[in-house]
């Protein structure tokens, strides 16, 4: 049964030719007849035909020729012969040309079969090679973006490099990471952040030309492989555009979001002669500066690759730290000022590195960060204090709290609720004496959604302290809006009270404030006798530093604990 609307194009068909095709086929939707090359052309070009009748016996052309007009139109059109000629030769070199079929004039029955067969293998094929075409699409793009993925990206910039190095130029590699990727995911779902990375991935694209590639690399980081330039200006000139480009705000579902980024870059040929090479000194340059999120570049140097290398040994080695054993503890001591009895401990984590020795978390709690790797370090700290506070409860200090600090990412993470019940509940320690440490900065980085965290922590009986107040934001209107016990003064304000007056009445205001809020006031970083007094007159509630003592390790502290039966660390 034909198809209804068929596109018939007839070449070179006589009137009776015509008469005869009209009373056989009725479904004729559209219908040509054409006579010359000029119009085939014409008409491959501009319409669309489901197959191509040629007579052979009256064309103006030979068959070969046609098929190859229809070759170069490009469109799979079956094309079949329709002739009087017995001659089989000729019939033979056009089927061999690669007409679809021959039908002897008047034969009817075999022409609507041979249409109808030809046009479903037509489907057929013209589906295949739309399959095809999707394969080799979603093999070379990012799914998400269609932007040419990192293979196409290397292949085109790669096959750039023998036409620059002819020319003596230079081109430059950009890497651009955008800020808060991870945490917009876990706070409003990976729908959001694939819409964000799609609005930059389109927002850079302005820039992608034949000359100036661009690819996704994974998240929200992206590269631009730019041979446009052609000194130090240009490089900078485009980093700018780029900034300028990305950094103005960015609305989904009504929610506003303001990101920052940062830029690596790195140039070639100085700094890199192929692309592996290129994209791995960017990422160098970008890892250098990811805490920095100021919408800025920083350039590639020597200097740079070595830390680069030094970090990714550190890395490998404090993958393992946990399983072999060698992450420790130390405590410090938190003293109520008023009693000068030892009220809990802050845990501080350090890593028994084999070959540097005792690292303090500074060196490597941001790689950690950086890396992940600091949800299974904190789970583990967490763990490992609890466990310790239980001992000591257990042994007569039933009191004693433990404070732990949360970095952001822990924060941010979802399964935070559940894992601190989960430990809890393995350690048995009550939810009133653990203190977690979150810093302000962290808990402003989302304030509303701080605060759900804050109240769900708070509605187990768990107590949390500010970290580090008076570095950040300080922001009244949110200490109050947040479910917090404790604000602990950062030690860089306590440091100066006694040299600097601002110093001291920073603190003053800190703690009339806190009081009028109903929160504990720790000052951190105590090293002298002055600052203890002042602190004691503004009847400040509790204190740590050096003064009392350093972090030790738990045996050391038992020790302190029993001291403190007889007598008090102030
Ligand atoms: P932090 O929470 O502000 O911890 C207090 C830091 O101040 C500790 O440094 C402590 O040794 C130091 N300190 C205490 N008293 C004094 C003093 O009188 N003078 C001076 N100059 N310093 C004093 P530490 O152990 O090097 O820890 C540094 C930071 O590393 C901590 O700051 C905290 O933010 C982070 N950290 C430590 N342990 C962990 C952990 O288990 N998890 C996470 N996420 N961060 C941790
Ligand atoms: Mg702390």
């Amino acid at each position: 049964m034909l198809r209804k609307n068929l596109r018939l194009l007839a070449i070179a068909f006589s009137e009776e030719d015509e008469r005869f095709l009209y009373s056989e086929i009725t479904n004729i939707h559209v219908y040509k007849n054409i006579n010359n090359l000029l119009d085939i052309r014409s008409e491959l070009c501009e319409s669309d035909w489901d197959v191509i009748l040629f007579n052979h016996d009256k064309s103006f052309l030979d068959c070969s020729t046609a098929l190859n007009v229809l070759k170069e139109s490009g469109k799979d059109i079956p094309l079949i012969i329709y002739s009087d000629v017995s001659d089989e030769n000729a019939v033979h070199s056009a089927l061999y040309s690669g007409a679809h079929d021959y039908i002897h004039k008047g034969s009817a029955l075999y022409l609507v079969h041979a249409i109808e067969r030809e046009i479903r293998n037509a489907e057929i094929r013209q589906a295949k090679v739309k399959a095809e075409d999707q394969i080799y699409h979603l093999a070379f793009h990012d799914e998400l973006t269609n932007l040419p993925n990192c293979n196409l990206f290397s292949e085109k910039a790669s096959a750039m490099f023998s036409r620059l190095a002819e020319s003596d130029a230079i081109a430059a590699m950009y890497l651009v990471d955008f800020d808060r990727l991870p945490y917009i995911n876990s706070i409003y779902g990976s729908g959001v952040g694939d819409r964000l990375i799609q609005q930059f991935s389109q927002r850079l694209s302005a820039y992608s030309t034949e000359n100036c590639l661009l690819t996704r690399i994974e998240g929200c980081k992206f590269a631009f492989f730019n041979a446009n330039v052609t000194d130090a200006e240009s490089v900078q000139d485009f980093a700018n555009q780029i900034i300028k480009l990305a950094i103005s705000q960015v609305t989904i579902d009504n929610l506003i979001f303001y990101l920052r980024l940062n830029i690596g870059i790195c140039v070639y040929p100085v700094d890199g002669g192929n692309i592996a090479q290129l994209l791995a000194n960017a990422e160098s340059t970008l890892s250098h500066t990811r805490y920095l999120w100021k919408n800025t570049c920083t350039y590639y140097t020597k200097e740079i690759e070595e830390v680069a290398v030094k970090r990714s040994l550190l890395e490998t080695a404090l993958r393992s730290a946990i399983e072999k054993n060698e992450l420790l503890l130390h405590y410090q001591p938190i003293v109520d000022l008023q009693s000068g009895a030892l009220s809990g401990v802050e845990a501080l984590v350090r890593w028994n590195h084999p070959e540097f020795g005792l690292l303090l978390p500074e060196k490597f709690i941001p790689l950690a960060q950086e890396t992940g790797l600091i949800i299974d370090i904190g789970r583990w700290v967490l763990w490992q204090a609890c466990r310790q506070a239980g001992l000591w409860h257990q042994a007569g200090y039933g009191s004693l709290s433990i404070s732990v600090n949360i970095s952001a990412i822990e924060f941010d993470q979802t399964q935070l609720i559940s894992s601190i019940s989960h430990v809890l509940a393995e350690t048995g320690i009550s939810p009133e004496l653990l203190e977690l440490e979150i810093s302000e900065s962290t808990l402003m980085r989302d304030a509303e959604t701080s605060a759900q965290i804050l109240q769900a922590l708070k509605d187990m009986n768990i107590k949390i302290a500010m970290d580090n107040f008076g570095t950040g934001y300080s922001s009244l209107r949110y200490l109050k809006h947040f479910s917090i016990d404790i604000l602990k003064i950062d030690r860089s304000l306590t440091h100066d009270i006694i040299i600097d007056p601002d110093s001291s009445e920073i603190i003053a205001a800190i703690i009339a404030m806190a009081r009028n809020l109903d929160l504990l006031v720790l000052a951190t970083g105590i090293e002298t006798k002055e600052q203890f007094d002042f602190l004691h007159h503004l009847r400040c509630d509790r204190a740590q530093g050096f003064l009392f003592s350093r972090p030790m390790i738990a045996q050391d502290m038992l020790h302190l604990l029993a001291q403190r039966k007889t007598g008090t660390l102030a």
